[in-house]
């Protein structure tokens, strides 16, 4: 049996190296190492594969997040509604322009920010929600976009583990996640569905406004050549990495296939086992499986954990803290929240290892031990 990692991006490179090389050879060649052909060319097929009117690249996810937040005019003392069931730079990048994080709570089957709570959240210096669709599930986009259009609110999705998901609103039209927001923002961190050889990020928007004030704060404030009109920071997407993506996003859809694929085996691996808990899958949405995340109900998750280390399974705990309960955010009433929900899914989550070159043998393999382990 092959070795098991929690992702397996060697093996995906090796499918598709005589592509990626000679792209990144061309590259190397031309010496336009910084903008360009290519990653224009990479923005305008991300752009058609989301069926959305603008692609900005950038340096990473989280730059993606603190350049929507800038562009949309967020002030310091305005607040932001968000998951704290959720990667630190979400939040974290609220907290650097010194707009305040509102922590609500997550859907307990979905992992994804609880539309029925986060109307309460809202006052009057609420300027935007920032749903995270967390694992690769989608959020209630629905329900979130009826809360933003009522109360007047920006939205700012946070796609970075769910590229390519197939969002279904209750009328029939289907839209990509990261696509249903005034702002979609997504990374290419090379362990993402979509991953990059180094880091790499993207906003999205239709809105042709807001799409030159997110270009512009992506570079230096910039509106032409050395004229600054407000101030902005410095986040690019190099060459090599848009040629490499650019390879990648043909299979994308592929690769979504093989997640979910994986995704079913340990599913009807773990069918009738009262102690765990597999993913729900929101029929509206399409779960593009970013992670393979399960609830552990009366089982020692931390012994799981350690069970299955042993054997050579690596599993991981996403994330061990929730955002309010980082030292971070002490200095915004962070400690303060009383949030059980998320608590409660911060002790329960174990993540199994699920990437596009999982074969059933390994999967037995891990899913066997996981049974060992809940029926000792
Ligand atoms: C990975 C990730 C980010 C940040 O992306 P980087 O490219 O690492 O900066 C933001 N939000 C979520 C939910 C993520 O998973």
């Amino acid at each position: 049996m092959r070795p098991l990692q929690m992702v397996d991006t060697k093996t995906q490179y090796h499918k598709i190296k005589n592509e990626v090389d000679a792209a990144v050879l061309a590259v190397m060649e031309s010496s336009q190492f910084i903008g360009g052909k290519v990653v224009n060319d990479f923005a305008t097929n991300l752009g058609k594969y989301h069926g959305s009117k603008h692609v900005i690249p950038c340096a990473n996810g989280t730059d993606a997040l603190q350049i929507a937040m800038m562009a949309l005019g967020l002030q310091p003392g305005d607040e932001v509604i968000t998951p704290s069931f959720t990667y630190i730079a979400t939040v974290e990048v609220a907290a650097l322009l010194h707009i305040k994080p509102i922590f609500v709570e997550v859907d307990k089957r979905t992992f994804c920010i609880d539309p029925e709570v986060l109307e309460n959240a809202i006052t009057p210096k609420t300027k935007a929600i920032v749903p995270v669709h967390l694992y690769g599930h989608a959020a209630n986009m629905e329900a979130i976009m009826a809360i933003a259009k009522k109360h007047n609110l920006f939205v700012i999705e946070d796609n970075a583990q769910a590229i390519g998901n197939d969002y279904r609103f209750s009328d029939g039209t289907v839209k990509k996640t990261g696509t249903i927001g005034d702002i979609g923002c997504t990374s290419f961190y090379p362990s993402k569905n979509l991953g990059a050889f180094g880091d790499g990020g993207a906003i999205f928007t239709d809105n042709d406004d807001l799409a030159q004030q997110l270009r512009m704060i992506a570079s230096h404030g910039q509106s032409k050549r050395y004229y600054h009109d407000v101030v902005g920071c410095n986040s690019r997407l190099d060459a090599m990495q848009a040629a490499i993506l650019d390879i990648k996003l043909r299979h994308l859809d592929e690769y979504i296939a093989a997640r979910q694929k994986a995704a079913d085996f340990y599913d009807r691996a773990f069918a009738g086992q009262s102690k765990i808990e597999t993913p729900y899958r929101d029929l509206n949405n399409n779960h593009v499986f970013h992670q393979y995340t399960l609830l552990l109900h009366d089982a020692d998750r931390d012994g799981l954990h350690k069970f299955l280390a042993d054997k050579g399974i690596p599993s991981m705990i996403y994330y061990p803290v929730p955002a309010h309960r980082q030292k971070m955010f002490d200095a915004f009433g962070g400690s303060s929240y009383h949030l059980p929900v998320t608590d409660w899914l911060t002790e329960r989550v174990i993540s199994l290892p699920i990437h596009t070159e999982l074969d059933e043998e390994q999967q037995q393999f891990i899913a066997s031990a996981v049974l060992e382990f809940i029926n000792l």
